[in-house]
C-alpha cells in the first residue's frame, strides 16, 4: 500500500481510488488487519464494489490506542506553531485535491459532485480555522481575594481521544474533530463509518504528508464498531470521546464513558422544525426550504424534518416547494448534472418509504414523489407531503431522506409548542420579515442553532451543536478547541512582606 505522492491527484477516479491505502493506520504505518480480514465498500448509486478495506479486530483497535497513548507526551509538548503549520499544510493539500476528494466521496456515499466539492471546502475550513486557533490557546493569571496567592490557569491537551464519525459528511465530520484535537495537542484513534472509509483514509494520507508525526492520528476501519470501541472506552487510557452519529449510539457511549469518567462530546440526531410565518417572504422561505431539506439528499442532522407553515400561505408554499423538488435531477452523483444522488443503503431507503407510507395512510397528500423508483441504486424521489397529520411517525423520527412534510399552523404559541415537542434540539429554522418576531421566536425555540431566513447554519467559525438529546458540547467556532483542553490551575503563594 502506498500513499499518493503527486499533487494535484489523478483525475481518473478509479486510479484515484486505487491510490488510497486500504489498511489500518497505526503508529504511522499502514497495516493489514489481524488475519487479513477486509470488508467491501460499495457505490450506492450502482452497487459497484469500489475497494476492499482492512477490517479491524478488537486487537487491532488496542494496538491503535496504544500508539496514540505512546505518542501523547511528546505531541503535547510540540510548539503550537508546529501544530498550526501542519494543519495549514493539510488545508492547502485538501483544497489542491478538492475535485479528487469529491469524486472519492461521491463514489462511496452518493452525494452529487457539486455538493461533495462543497463539503471538501467546508471540511478544509476546519483545518484552516483550527490552524489559526492552535496559536491562540490562552490561560489566566490573577490573585486570590485575600491577595495571598497567585492563581495561574493554564490549558493542557485532554489526552488521547476516541473520534467516531458517521457516513453522511465523511470528510467534514472528520476534520471537525481531528483539527481541534491536533491544534490542542491531543493524539487520537479515529473510527470512520464503514460505508465511507475511503474518504477518511485519503484524509489521513494528506495529514501524513502535512507532517503529522507518527501515532498522532490512528485510523481504524471496522465492521465490529461495538467491540473495538467498547475496549477503547473501558481502557482508562483514552481520556475523551467525540462522537457524531445517532442519539441511540451516543447514549451507549455516554454509559461507557461514565465507567471511566471520560470527557464526552456528542453531536447527535435532530428533528428540526422549519417555521414559515404568515409575513415571510415566500421566495426566501422556499429557497431556505430547498437548502435545509435537500442538502445531502436530506441525510443531514440539520435537515428540516417538520415544516410548519402558517395556514394563510401553506398551500402556496407547498405548491412552490413541490414544483422546485419535482424539477430536481435525480441520478448517479458522479454525473455532473445530478442534483440528488442515492440514499446511503437499502435500510436507509426502506425507512424513508415506511415513514412516507405511514403519513399517507394518516391522510397526507403527496404533491410530488412518494414512490420507490425501479432500477438499481438506492434512489428516492424528492417528495413533498401536504396536510401531514401530527400523529404521523415522521413527526417524531428523523426521516434522513428527501421528504418535506408540510403542517399548517394558526398562531405563534401553537407553533412554538409543536416545534419544541420533541426530545431533540439541534437546529430550528424561522422565516419572517419582522425582526422582533424573529428574535422572540428564536429565543423560544429549544435548540442549539437557529437559521433566521436561511436554510444553512453550518460554518467553521460558528459553534455547532444541540441541546436536549441532540448532544453535548460544540464543534467549531471559538469554543471548538475547548472540548480538547483541560484547565490546570497553579496556586503560587506571594512572598510575604512584598
Ligand atoms: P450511527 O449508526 O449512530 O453511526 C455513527 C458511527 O457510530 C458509525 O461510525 C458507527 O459504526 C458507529 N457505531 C455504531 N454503533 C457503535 C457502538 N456501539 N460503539 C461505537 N461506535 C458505534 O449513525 P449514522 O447512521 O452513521 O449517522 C446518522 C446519524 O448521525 C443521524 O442521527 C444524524 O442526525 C447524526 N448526525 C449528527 C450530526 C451532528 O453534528 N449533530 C452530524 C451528522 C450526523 P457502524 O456503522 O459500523 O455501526
Amino acid at each position: 500500500m502506498t500513499a499518493p505522492t503527486t499533487s494535484p491527484c489523478p483525475t481518473a477516479l478509479r486510479t484515484g481510488i486505487a491510490s488510497i491505502p486500504t489498511g489500518l493506520l497505526i503508529g504511522g504505518r499502514w497495516r493489514e488487519a489481524v488475519g487479513g480480514k477486509v470488508f467491501e465498500v460499495e457505490n450506492p448509486a450502482t452497487g459497484e464494489v469500489l475497494a476492499a478495506v482492512a477490517d479491524a479486530s478488537p486487537a487491532d483497535g488496542d494496538a491503535a490506542l496504544a500508539a496514540a497513548v505512546a505518542a501523547q507526551p511528546s505531541w503535547a509538548r510540540t510548539a503550537p506553531r508546529q501544530r498550526s503549520e501542519i494543519l495549514r499544510r493539510a488545508y492547502d493539500l485538501v483544497m489542491a485535491r478538492q475535485d479528487w476528494l469529491a469524486e472519492v466521496m461521491t463514489s462511496e456515499m452518493g452525494k452529487p459532485l457539486a455538493e461533495a466539492r462543497g463539503e471538501v471546502a467546508y471540511a478544509a475550513e476546519f483545518l484552516r480555522w483550527f490552524s489559526e486557533e492552535a496559536v491562540r490557546i490562552s490561560g489566566d493569571h490573577t490573585t486570590t481575594g485575600d491577595g495571598a496567592n497567585r492563581i495561574i490557569v493554564t490549558r493542557e491537551p485532554v489526552g488521547p481521544c476516541v473520534l467516531i464519525t458517521p457516513w453522511n459528511f465523511p470528510l467534514a465530520m472528520g476534520t471537525r474533530k481531528i483539527a481541534p484535537a491536533v491544534a490542542a495537542g491531543c493524539t487520537m484513534v479515529l473510527k470512520p463509518a464503514p460505508q465511507t472509509p475511503l474518504t477518511s483514509l485519503a484524509l489521513a494520507v494528506i495529514l501524513q504528508e502535512s507532517g503529522l508525526p507518527e501515532g498522532v492520528l490512528n485510523v481504524v476501519n471496522t465492521t465490529d464498531a461495538a467491540a473495538v470501541v467498547e475496549r477503547w472506552m473501558a481502557s482508562g487510557k483514552a481520556r475523551k470521546v467525540s462522537f457524531t452519529g445517532s442519539t441511540g449510539v451516543g447514549k451507549v457511549l455516554l454509559r461507557q464513558a461514565a465507567e471511566t469518567v471520560m470527557r464526552s462530546s456528542m453531536e447527535l440526531g435532530g428533528n428540526a422544525p422549519f417555521i414559515v410565518c404568515a409575513d415571510a417572504d415566500l421566495d426566501t422561505a422556499v429557497d431556505g426550504a430547498m437548502a435545509a431539506k435537500m442538502r445531502n439528499m436530506g441525510e443531514a442532522c440539520t435537515a428540516a424534518n417538520r415544516m410548519y407553515v402558517h395556514r394563510d400561505i401553506a398551500a402556496a408554499f407547498s405548491q412552490r416547494l413541490a414544483a422546485r423538488m419535482a424539477a430536481l435531477k435525480v441520478g448517479n452523483g458522479l454525473d455532473d448534472e445530478t442534483e440528488v444522488g442515492p440514499l446511503i443503503d437499502a435500510a436507509g431507503r426502506a425507512k424513508v418509504q415506511r415513514l412516507v407510507d405511514d403519513a399517507l395512510q394518516r391522510g397526507a397528500t403527496a404533491l410530488t414523489g412518494g414512490r420507490l423508483p425501479d432500477g438499481p441504486g438506492y434512489f428516492y424521489p424528492p417528495t413533498v407531503l401536504a396536510d401531514v397529520s401530527g400523529d404521523s411517525e415522521l413527526m417524531t423520527t428523523e426521516v434522513f431522506g428527501p421528504v418535506a412534510p408540510v403542517i399548517p399552523f394558526d398562531d405563534e404559541d401553537e407553533v412554538i409548542t409543536l416545534a419544541n415537542d420533541t426530545d431533540w434540539g439541534l437546529v430550528g429554522y424561522l422565516f419572517t420579515q419582522d425582526i422582533d418576531r424573529a428574535f422572540d421566536l428564536s429565543e423560544r425555540l429549544e435548540v442549539g442553532m437557529v437559521g433566521v431566513n436561511t436554510g444553512v447554519v453550518s460554518n467553521p467559525a460558528a459553534p455547532f451543536g444541540g441541546v436536549k438529546q441532540s448532544g453535548l458540547g460544540r464543534e467549531g467556532g471559538k469554543v471548538g478547541i475547548d472540548e480538547f483542553l483541560e484547565y490546570k490551575y497553579l496556586a503560587v503563594p506571594r512572598r510575604k512582606g512584598h
